[in-house]
């Protein structure tokens, strides 16, 4: 059985983006010699329209919330968007997960940090804090490599524990 991967899906060339255009990469495409790759758009699952204002995520005490760059308050589609995506990789069964980087929804280990400068922050956005607390391995776009490594091992493993039982 082909392994699946939860993909970002302007990564894959979608049109999906705030701005309505996607952030297609090469070197994700190339990955469907090898994988099953299963495309997901938190912020569209979460209801939200095409183009839309950018939103950055800030911290309100221990509560994370997403605003978008007009000032509204739009932390529930982003929530809903990382269950629905959180609900396919269960579906297909993803153990592994490769999301834009630096995005309020897909960044893993670093994001805007809330302010609309450019400037960025330790943290996770939140479909991909979601997919971590659930088990899944996310990486960002540049991580590709360490993530087939971690992939290949993985498959050892199982394959060790398949013949030892
Ligand atoms: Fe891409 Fe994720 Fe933003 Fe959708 S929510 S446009 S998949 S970064």
């Amino acid at each position: 059985k082909n392994t699946r991967i939860l993909v970002s899906a302007c990564l894959l060339g979608v049109n999906c983006r705030y701005d309505g255009k996607n952030g297609r990469r090469d070197e994700v495409l190339r990955l469907l010699r090898e994988y099953e790759l299963i495309p997901v758009c938190p912020e569209q699952m979460g209801g939200m329209e095409t183009p839309r204002e950018p939103s950055e995520c800030r911290r309100d005490g221990g509560r994370v919330q997403v605003m978008n760059r007009k000032g509204r308050d739009v932390t529930e589609y982003f929530e809903k968007g990382g269950e629905e995506a959180l609900k396919i990789a269960k579906l297909y069964g993803c153990r592994y997960a490769i999301l834009k980087e630096r995005s309020p929804s897909c960044g893993s280990g670093i994001i805007y940090d809330g302010t609309f400068s450019g400037t960025k922050t330790a943290g996770d956005g939140m479909t991909a804090r979601l997919l971590k607390a659930h088990g899944i391995k996310v990486v960002g776009e540049s991580g590709i490599s360490s993530l087939i490594s971690e992939i290949s091992s993985d498959m050892m493993d199982d394959n060790i524990k398949f013949t030892e039982e």
